[in-house]
Formats: structure tokens, C-alpha cells, sequence
């Protein structure tokens, strides 16, 4: 009845409205600057259930802060982010809860150096969520054997590859049960020959519809993976679209530049 006598900028506020709260994160005009540097210049940004989405772009172009930001590592300078309809940092926002919801792998991995890699993966369910330690303990084991990790469930970070730290990353992410996971360039730090082994993991992952934001430069993998890529330049997103799009058809000559170097 009603929605044809709607004047258009209702309408539009309206849609605005259901975007924050059926995304599972909807960041809006998010704006971040370190002093007089501005690092992120009003980005808009939504990731619903079941995405994808892979971040490319230059060095220094923001997309860690982005990232951060999503995290609450750091506090946005201006717009603001949503998860499942609540601002995130805003009023009886409770961030330990939110951190297991939406976790993050790290490129330097984040591990606690001085516990095994069973208990990396115990504590947050821990001492966050509560988990009784049996539970969290099996939980852990569940996980640790999905990324292949069981053999090391005893040893200590600093026995272990790069590649094998960034799988106990991600086990331990997954053992919040987070319903999105962020991805900050999960590969980079990694020799050559342990980049498959982190790639196949999150593979595995996106195909079981786990929520997915990757920080990244594997392009061949971005193109594999994702439903959507969004290309972040000079702190702003220069575009955005299906991965066929983006790589085979950029509609910006940022992008195109950009892509050329990968070629
Ligand atoms: P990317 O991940 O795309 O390489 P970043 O988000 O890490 O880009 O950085 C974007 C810009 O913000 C860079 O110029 C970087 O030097 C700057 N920057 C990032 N973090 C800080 C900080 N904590 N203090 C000052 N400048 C920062
Ligand atoms: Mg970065």
C-alpha cells in the first residue's frame, strides 16, 4: 500500500536500514587517520553471510587498517561499522565476544609463544566463551586435526614452520566459532614451498561456507575463491566486483595498472 506514496529519500533511508542489520558487517563512510595522514577515506564496505571477499591493492593503500578497524584494533577516526545490525564499539559492546564472532589471522601469525599448540587453541574458548576445559580440549583436537596439525598438538610455536604456525592460526580462530573470519595477508610471511599448504587450508574453508574477508596478493587464489573482490588504492576502494570482473575486466585504469604488474 504504503510503499508507492513513499518519498524517495525515505525509501532510501530505509533500505540503508535493512543493509546495516541483515549484513553481517556493513561498514559505512569509514574514515581513519593517523595525525594529519589520512589512511582511509570513506569506505563503504559490506560482507553478508556465506561472502568471499578478497582485498587487493598496492602496498600502503589501507587495507590492513581496514581490516583493523573491522577488528577494533583500531578506532575509526570517523563513519561507522556494523555487525548483525550493532555498532561495533559502540554502547555494552562486549569486543571479547565479538573477536571470537569475527576472528582474524594474522601475517606474523599471533600465536602465544609460551603455550603448546593445543593450548593456543584452548584458551579463548576458555576464558572467553566459558567452554569447560574438556571441551575445549576436544574442540581444540577437532580443529588442530582439520588443518592437519595433530602430529603438534604438544610441540610449542617455535618448533614449527611458518606454515604450520599459520594453520594453528586459523584452528585457533576456528575454535571460537567465529561466524566471519578476516584474513590480513595470511601467506606473505611464509617461504615459497609453505604457501600451499596455508592456500589449501582456507580453500577447504571457503568451501564450507565459512564467511571470509583475505587480505591478499595471491591473485590466482582471489580469482579461485572468492564471490567478490574489492581493489583498495591510496585508502579508498577503487572497485569492486565479481572476480571474473575485476581480473578479466577492470573497469578502472587504477586497476588495470595495478593488475599489469601481476602478469
Ligand atoms: P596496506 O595493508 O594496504 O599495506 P596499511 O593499512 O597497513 O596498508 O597502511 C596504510 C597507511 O597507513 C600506510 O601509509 C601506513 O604507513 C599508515 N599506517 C598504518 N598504521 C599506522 C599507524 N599505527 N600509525 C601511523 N600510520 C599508520
Ligand atoms: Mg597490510
Amino acid at each position: 500500500c504504503c510503499n508507492l506514496a513513499m518519498p524517495i529519500p525515505r525509501q532510501k533511508a530505509a533500505e540503508a536500514a535493512a543493509e546495516t542489520t541483515s549484513a553481517a558487517i556493513s561498514v559505512q563512510h569509514l574514515q581513519m587517520s593517523f595525525g594529519t595522514h589520512q589512511v582511509l577515506r570513506d569506505v563503504d564496505f559490506t560482507v553478508r553471510q556465506g561472502d568471499v571477499i578478497s582485498i587487493i591493492g598496492p602496498s600502503g593503500s589501507g587495507k590492513s587498517t581496514l581490516l583493523r578497524c573491522i577488528n577494533h584494533l583500531e578506532r575509526p577516526t570517523g563513519g561507522a561499522i556494523y555487525y548483525q545490525g550493532q555498532p561495533v564499539g559502540g554502547e555494552r559492546f562486549d569486543l571479547p565476544r565479538y573477536r571470537a564472532k569475527v576472528g582474524m589471522v594474522f601475517q606474523s601469525f599471533n600465536l602465544f609463544n609460551n603455550m603448546s599448540v593445543l593450548r593456543n587453541c584452548m584458551v579463548g574458548p576458555m576464558y572467553v566463551l566459558h567452554t569447560p576445559r574438556e571441551k575445549a580440549r576436544a574442540d581444540a583436537m577437532a580443529y588442530l586435526e582439520k588443518v592437519g596439525m595433530t602430529p603438534y598438538v604438544n610441540a610449542l610455536p617455535s618448533q614449527l614452520s611458518g606454515g604450520q604456525k599459520q594453520r594453528v592460526a586459523i584452528a585457533r580462530a576456528l575454535a571460537m566459532h567465529p561466524e566471519i573470519l578476516l584474513f590480513d595477508e595470511p601467506t606473505s610471511a611464509l617461504d615459497p614451498q609453505m604457501v600451499g599448504e596455508v592456500l589449501s587450508t582456507m580453500r577447504a574453508l571457503a568451501q564450507e561456507g565459512m564467511t571470509m574477508v583475505v587480505v591478499t596478493h595471491e591473485m590466482q587464489f582471489a580469482q579461485e575463491i572468492s564471490s567478490r573482490v574489492v581493489f583498495m588504492a591510496d585508502g579508498y576502494i577503487v572497485e569492486e566486483g565479481p572476480p571474473q570482473q575485476i581480473f578479466q575486466d577492470p573497469q578502472q585504469e587504477k586497476t588495470r595498472l595495478f593488475l599489469s604488474r601481476y602478469l
